[in-house]
């Protein structure tokens, strides 16, 4: 196509294109050798109950610090692990390594682990989990499974099963992200979720206008009315917090309580944000 623009432009095109290419193999080849070389790792972030305002558990998150570019985002690297196939060892050591982890948090404390909708077609998933939950010792009632709807969008009779397995041994089944896919409804219908995970997309927006708070709404009393858990992500404010426990939303993650860190710098019993960091937060209400 850029050869029918004409010569001149056809010129610029390619190279910027090989440009494109190199950086993309060069990223790839950099992601197949990241986790030999310890550049993989965990970050966790506390869920925390809406009912006690206390720690209740963690979401395992991935990261990667590459040597020369630092901290890559999820977001860019977990697409190309998809596509890779890498995805595959790198979920699998990321389970491993949370479950290890949780085993030395309290016994009621949860771990969540996102999985990507290629880990489903393997068909090794469940054998993976159980025994990583058996090396770990964990109680399957703990760990919490986070798919995203584009698991169901594609979802084979294989898939289902996969995910009917892990009900059956306890595991939970969150729906993450939930608002931004495609037929989010049908989708609540096709699986018995223990979570709904609402987007923080909806969470930010809480404050601008009366959609998001609708809409949130909605989602909490759907959820609720299902039997669900629902948790809101990505809240930063004590305003977003009060609005979300009002609604009955049961759990909460976010920077308001903390950001994702590693599993040594975890602290259980840390109070969450105190009343005067959400004072810090709006305005000073002493003068006037
Ligand atoms: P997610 O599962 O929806 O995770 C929530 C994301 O929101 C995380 O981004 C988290 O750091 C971020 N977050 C938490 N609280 C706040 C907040 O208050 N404000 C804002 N602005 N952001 C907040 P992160 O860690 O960059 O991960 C992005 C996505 O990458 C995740 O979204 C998940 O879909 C994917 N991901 C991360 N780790 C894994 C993994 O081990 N396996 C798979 N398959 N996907 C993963
Ligand atoms: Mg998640
Ligand atoms: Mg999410
Ligand atoms: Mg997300």
């Amino acid at each position: 196509q850029a050869k029918a623009d004409g010569k001149g432009r056809a010129r610029l095109f390619e190279p910027a294109m090989d440009a494109h290419l190199l950086f993309r193999k060069t990223f790839e080849a950099d992601l197949r050798g990241a986790l030999q070389r310890g550049e993989i790792s965990v970050h966790y972030q506390p869920l925390v109950d809406t009912e006690t305002r206390s720690i209740c558990g963690y979401e395992a998150l991935m990261r990667w610090q590459h040597p020369v570019r630092g901290w890559v985002s999820p977001a860019e690297f977990i697409p190309v692990a998809e596509d890779t196939g890498l995805i595959d060892a790198l979920g699998e050591w990321v389970m491993r390594q949370a479950l290890q982890e949780a085993a030395r948090w309290p016994d009621h404390f949860t771990v969540a682990v996102n999985l990507s909708a290629v880990q489903f077609r393997s068909g090794a998933l469940a054998r993976t989990v159980i025994s990583a939950l058996a090396a770990a010792g964990i109680r399957p009632e703990r760990l919490h499974l986070e798919i995203t709807e584009s698991v169901l969008l594609a979802a084979s009779d294989q898939t289902l099963a996969t995910l009917h397995q892990f009900k059956n041994l306890g595991v939970r089944i969150a729906m993450d992200d939930f608002g931004t896919g495609y037929s989010s409804l049908s989708n609540l219908r096709s699986f018995p979720f223990d979570t709904i995970k609402i987007d923080q997309s909806f969470v930010r927006d809480l404050s601008t206008g009366p959609e998001a708070l609708s809409v949130v709404q909605l989602i909490i009393s759907l959820g609720t009315s299902l039997g669900m858990e629902t948790t809101a992500e990505g809240v930063e404010t004590e305003a977003q917090y009060a609005c979300l426990q009002a609604l009955g939303c049961t759990h909460v993650q976010g920077y308001l309580f903390a950001r994702p860190k590693p599993a040594r710098e975890l602290d259980h019993a840390a109070s969450p944000p105190l009343p005067e960091d959400a004072a810090a937060d709006g305005e000073p209400s002493k003068t006037s």
